[in-house]
């Protein structure tokens, strides 16, 4: 791991409110007992302003050595404590996100779009990142994609017997900050965001989530298939069932009516898995 990795990983867990931790040699560790580094003590800018709870003021175990025998990194032994600290809200995790500048998303942006919808909601829309209609209203999808997906929603619902629409279910972003010119998230701008991700979700706690797209795929299954392949497939982003979807710009662009109709096919799977 190098000293900027090792520095990012720091701030991401200061920033979950974690403020020590223990530098372990896991291979010696049996009989030792471990060294308490406080996180402060690493080169980070101030850590913002973070919600009070149980778990944020744990420690956790960071493991420096790799194992010499086999070379594997001894990381994924790692016990970590759950992301999300305990009885976390969607309103903390919005405080917590603040006046945020941990990447570069923040500089041209208008608002950060955090989430709309039911809180309680039992199904999850994940869509990639905010665009010019969005960063405007600090809505996400509201532009000709959301309009869209709110036609797909509502109708599919309506179709299918289910009494629900676009307000009953939450919609929200990998990365809560328009990217320039609509370009793709970059991997540390997802990394960076991912962690509200995951907290919101982890707070929603819905039955199913549906991954709208390739990026929303990869911030939550780390997958790297083509969504075409996968599209219609279950997933899980840990206990709970993904369904891989077409993002609808993606349905926008496209002329033949293929796509489109599989889409329709996925939402009426999930909508039946979520509300029969
Ligand atoms: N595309 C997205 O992925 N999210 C939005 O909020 C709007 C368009």
């Amino acid at each position: 791991m190098t000293r900027e990795q090792l520095r990012d990983c720091l701030q991401f867990y200061r920033d979950l409110g974690f403020h020590t931790i223990y530098k372990t040699d896991m291979a010696k560790s049996i009989g030792r007992s471990a060294e308490s580094v406080p996180v402060a003590e690493v080169e980070t800018e101030a850590a913002p302003a973070t919600s009070s709870s149980p778990v944020a003021s744990a420690p956790i175990i960071v493991p420096t050595v790799f194992a010499p025998e086999t070379g594997d990194s001894l990381f994924k032994t790692a016990e970590l404590p759950g992301l999300a600290p305990e009885n976390d809200t969607l309103d903390a995790i919005r405080l917590d996100i603040g006046d945020c500048k941990r990447c570069r998303l923040c500089e041209n942006r208008m608002s950060i779009v955090f989430g709309s919808g039911n809180e309680g909601a039992k199904l999850v829309f994940v869509g990639e990142g905010p665009g010019a209609d969005e960063d405007e209203q600090g809505v996400p999808f509201v532009g000709r994609a959301g309009q869209l997906l709110t036609q797909m929603i509502d109708n599919t619902a309506a179709k299918e017997g289910i009494p629900i629409g676009r307000k009953d279910v939450y919609i929200c972003n990998v990365v809560k900050c328009r990217p320039p010119e609509n370009r793709t998230p970059l991997p540390d701008e997802m990394a960076t965001c991912g962690q509200f991700l995951y907290r919101q979700l982890t707070t929603i706690k819905p039955k199913a989530i549906c991954a709208l797209g390739g990026t929303a795929m990869k911030a939550l299954l780390n997958n790297k298939e083509g969504i075409t392949k996968v599209r219609g497939q279950w997933r899980k982003w840990r206990d709970i069932p993904v369904m891989i979807t077409y993002h609808p710009s993606y349905l926008l662009r496209q002329y033949n009516q293929q796509a489109r109709r599989e889409a329709w096919e996925d939402l009426k799977t999930l909508f039946h898995y979520v509300y029969d």
